[in-house]
């Protein structure tokens, strides 16, 4: 029998990468259901060509002009956000693609959680934001967790098939996170005063979103993954080493106690940690080429430079100050990072914005999905005041 998916921001990066994978194995998959914010062409095409049950436009104008030139239809159209927790949890869902950005993935991404699917997570803000509650819902739900972002699949690829969530038991010494440094290596704190948005979002070896381009260029996308890490593979930031490596070909590394170093290398392709994470513990094609060493020829390592790039380290810092203070960074940045793309703060000005609002912030327990959202707001209500004066 076919497997059947939901893809939760299809018309994005990771979600037409996976309706790639999808494609290419008409004999094991059929998607459910597609999602996105309000790109009406993208999804029209996908509706027609993968035919789902159900396609959830966030924009309610959006979802009526897609309903009215789909005409009729065997799609339903759908829209707000209890429709999308819908076709994440429904009965007859096997998995969930989790590929919307930011915050704004947490609910459905919990939901399919809670209904006990596989969740392809690669919505890393959902589990930086809401992380002890996140993998409760995993643990309540009996859900299977498989990590798409590219180094915590290459990880997982690494580590012990029956990794049970304790690094030292299972001969682990450290956890390696490799970066690829983005666009602006090697560039110096006082360089970064005068870069454009499309500078920044220029990376140097992966094609994605804008957010997470911005997020590779200050190194918070290598914090929040820090983060990630954290919740996944239930360790502390000290368990975990973050290596610059320019060329992107070794996605992450898992170092044992006996001195061996297991890696996972590749293209870099999501369409392989995609496919991975649909068909684990099987592999099926992904449509990436093999990887040819001498074309590539060496590969480099150094320490990442925490005075260019303070991000990384804040991400630390909020991870160990616990409770709700993860949420405010991960809230702080997306405003931070939206208010660089529209010009109105500068590239350097988005860890002081971070820096600031979580010195604001007293931290409190989080309890529940609503402390979460409380926490969200305020850090967001924060870091538009702090805008607001910085350009007054
Ligand atoms: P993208 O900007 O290309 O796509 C985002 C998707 O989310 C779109 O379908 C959009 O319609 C939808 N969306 C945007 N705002 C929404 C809202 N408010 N409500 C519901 N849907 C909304 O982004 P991307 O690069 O595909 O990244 C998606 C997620 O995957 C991010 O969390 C990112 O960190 C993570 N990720 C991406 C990559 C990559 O290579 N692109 C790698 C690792 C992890
Ligand atoms: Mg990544």
């Amino acid at each position: 029998m076919r497997q059947t998916i939901t893809v939760l921001g299809a018309s994005g990066s990771i979600g037409q990468s996976t309706l790639d994978v999808v494609r290419r194995h008409p004999d094991r998959y059929q998607v459910f259901a597609l999602s996105a914010a309000r790109s009406i062409e993208r999804m029209l095409e996908d509706i027609r060509e993968f035919q789902p049950r159900y396609a959830v436009m966030v924009d309610a104008s959006a979802a009526e002009q897609l309903s009215d030139l789909l005409g009729s239809s065997t799609t339903e159209v759908l829209t707000g956000s209890e429709a999308l927790a819908m076709v994440a949890s429904h009965k007859d869902v096997d998995m969930v693609m989790a590929a919307i950005v930011g915050a704004a993935g947490l609910l459905p991404t919990i939901a399919a959680a809670e209904a006990g699917k596989r969740v392809l997570l690669a919505n890393k803000e959902s589990l930086v934001m809401a992380g002890p509650l996140f993998m409760e819902a995993v643990r309540r739900g009996g859900a299977t967790l498989l990590p798409i972002d590219s180094e915590h699949n290459a990880i997982f690829q690494s580590m012990p098939v029956h990794y049970d969530g304790d690094l030292h038991k299972n001969g682990i010494r450290k956890i390696l996170l490799t970066a690829s440094g983005g666009p602006f290596r090697g560039k110096l704190l006082d360089e970064l005063t005068a870069v454009t948005p499309e500078q920044a979002v220029a990376h140097p070896n992966w094609s994605m979103g804008r957010k997470i381009s911005v997020d590779s260029a200050t190194l918070m996308n290598k914090g929040l993954e820090l983060i990630e890490a954290c919740f996944l593979f239930n360790c502390q930031p000290s368990d975990i080493q973050v290596v610059v490596h320019p060329q992107s070909v070794i996605h992450s590394m898992v170092q044992y106690c006996d001195g061996s170093v297991i890696a996972q290398l590749g293209q870099p392709d999501m369409r392989t940690p995609i496919a991975y994470g649909m068909a684990w513990p099987e592999r099926i094609e992904a449509g990436v080429a093999s990887l040819d060493l001498f074309e590539i020829s060496r590969l480099e390592f150094c320490p990442p430079d925490h005075e260019a790039f303070p991000c990384l380290a804040l991400a630390g810092q909020a991870f160990a100050a616990g409770g709700s203070m993860p949420t405010v960074l991960n809230a702080a940045n997306e405003i931070a990072v939206d208010a660089f793309l529209q010009e109105q703060i500068a590239f350097n000005q988005i860890p002081t914005l971070i820096r600031d609002v979580m010195g604001m912030h007293v931290v409190t327990d989080i309890e529940s999905i609503d402390h979460v959202i409380e926490a969200d707001r305020w850090a967001r209500d924060c870091a538009s005041q702090w805008i607001s004066r910085s350009v007054a």
